[in-house]
């Protein structure tokens, strides 16, 4: 039997924010995938264990020793309109552990049956939206960019129902919290001030315990949540990533990218890109993510007046204003930051925003691949241009740029392959193409074979790295089948 030291920290400070659940038992668990790594940093041993027990253990089938099943409570903007009661409706926590560098982690299941937040929903999940959330959260992983993960996906041999009848299956899910905007909008529009003060303290000790004890902790847990989201939208966009649900449920408090539903990477470069086939509006399309961020941000921000200034939560909005408009300077830091470091600059000039601004015009004025664009720049950096140039509709319309970029390289210390080693570091060659991702579920879903998802796993894993026999992973698909591309909710 596999051992989890399950500790409820959640439960036990936060009593008014859960209700205890049952998973279901599924009739036929049997494991797609389990992430054998995460699981080592997560320091479980699963040595012993056989695939049958995992997959009993992470879906609902069997409950680990020591766990305690909740459904934690949440509200939340969807879409701008606001839920006041969401919550988990086929997601529960069986408890947190403690990974092997001293972190408060969650492990979650999502798939795993109606919960009394469930409202006219089944509960259940299809195996190709959690394989997605698997492969996406890994790729981000390994792009650096914070994220929950998966550690198990199980089928568990029960048909769910959505337009048609689809295989089901249940996420094991590993966070470092799950604690969301949402989460103090719940208490907030109750006027639960007392839960909501709990709920902040409980926040700054998992994720921000430098601030623990401090008189202006509320106001500086705004502060750090800004910076943290400011840090992760920035890392989104250049990895072109559209997370598609930017709803205040999805915007975790940790600083992690959770709740991965119908995202995708955008293959051309383009602001007003959408996958979502919900997203009508555009509200939540590539271009628009800093300012919803923000916005969200704001949400979050009103939940903490009661806090920030018990007597009089008016007097509060000035400097809670302040640090809310203050996020849009901050992303644009981490971005410059980021996109000086993918153009290979060395040191900070006037001129590098225009310069990275420039380039990302040229890209979208002529449907330029985003991440190939910026990959393939690192060749040029070593006097090698054909794969880039090869992406644009002929030399000229790249040769001006060009100049002014190999001017600002002017005077360099290193070594132009050294330049572009760097470059290459920040800007990977393998994405979750969306063709590639459809491919791995389908067949996945449909055949329950997992061969395609391994193998894109594996080239996702060392995104920075080419590697030869991996060709297709880094391409595009052809312009037929990006044409149209929608992505679902997948509920
Ligand atoms: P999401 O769009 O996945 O972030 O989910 C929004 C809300 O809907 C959350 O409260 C979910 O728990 C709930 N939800 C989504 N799908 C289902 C489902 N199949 N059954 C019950 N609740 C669901
Ligand atoms: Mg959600």
């Amino acid at each position: 039997m596999i051992r989890i030291a399950f500790d409820h920290s959640y439960a036990r400070d936060l009593p008014d924010a859960w209700a205890p659940v049952r998973p279901d038992t599924p009739p036929a668990p049997e494991l797609l995938y389990w992430n054998a790594e995460l699981a080592d940093e997560l320091g479980l041993d699963a040595s012993q264990a056989d695939e049958n027990e995992l997959a009993r253990l992470f879906s609902g089938a069997d409950i680990p020793e020591g766990a305690q099943p909740i459904a934690q409570a949440y509200a939340g903007h969807q879409f701008g309109g606001l839920s006041p009661s969401l919550g988990d409706g086929r997601a529960l926590l069986l408890g947190e552990i403690m990974d092997n560098n001293g972190q408060r982690r969650d492990i979650a299941l999502k798939g795993s049956g109606q919960t009394p937040f469930s409202r006219r929903g089944d509960g259940k999940a299809a195996a190709g939206p959690m394989l997605r959330e698997l492969i996406v959260g890994e790729a981000m992983q390994a792009l650096g960019i914070p994220t929950t993960r998966a550690l198990a996906v199980t089928a568990t041999g029960e048909s769910v129902h959505r337009e048609r009848p689809l295989p089901g299956a249940v996420l094991a899910r590993v966070a470092a919290s799950h604690l969301r905007v949402g989460t103090f909008q719940y208490f907030a529009i109750r006027g639960e001030t007392g839960m909501l003060e709990k709920l902040a303290d409980y926040t700054i000790a998992r994720h921000y315990p430098e601030l623990a004890g401090q008189d202006g902790r509320h106001l500086a847990l705004l502060a750090a949540v800004a910076e943290r989201q400011a840090a992760l939208i920035a890392r989104w966009m250049h990895a072109g990533f559209i997370h598609g649900v930017m709803n205040t449920d999805n915007m975790a408090l940790s600083g992690e990218t959770i709740d991965y539903g119908p995202c995708a990477f955008m293959d051309a470069h383009y602001p007003g890109t959408v996958f979502s086939s919900i997203d009508h509006q555009g509200r939540y399309s590539y271009g628009n993510q800093p300012a919803i961020a923000q916005w969200n941000l704001a949400r979050f921000a009103e939940t903490l007046l009661p806090l920030i200034s018990p007597a009089d939560p008016a007097a509060a909005v000035p400097a809670a204003t302040e640090i809310v408009e203050g996020f849009e300077e901050q992303y644009q830091r981490r971005w410059l930051e980021q996109a000086r470091r993918k153009l290979g600059l060395e040191g900070e000039r006037d001129g590098d925003q225009a310069l990275a601004d420039d380039w990302l015009v040229l890209l979208a004025a002529h449907g330029v691949d985003h991440t190939l664009a910026w990959r393939y720049l690192a060749d040029e950096a070593e006097g090698k241009p054909e794969r880039l140039t090869s992406l644009f509709p002929s030399p000229d319309t790249l040769a001006p740029w060009l100049k002014q970029w190999h001017a600002r390289h002017v005077p360099r210390t290193r070594r132009p392959p050294d330049i572009a080693a760097a470059m290459r570091r920040e800007s990977p060659l393998y994405i979750p193409r969306n063709h590639l991702v459809e491919e791995a579920l389908d067949a996945a879903s449909e055949r329950g074979d997992m061969k395609p998802a391994l193998k894109l796993l594996e080239a996702l894993r060392q995104p920075f790295t080419e590697r030869e026999g991996l060709e297709r992973y880094a391409l595009p698909a052809e312009p037929e089948l990006a044409e149209g591309y929608r992505t679902f909710c997948g509920t």
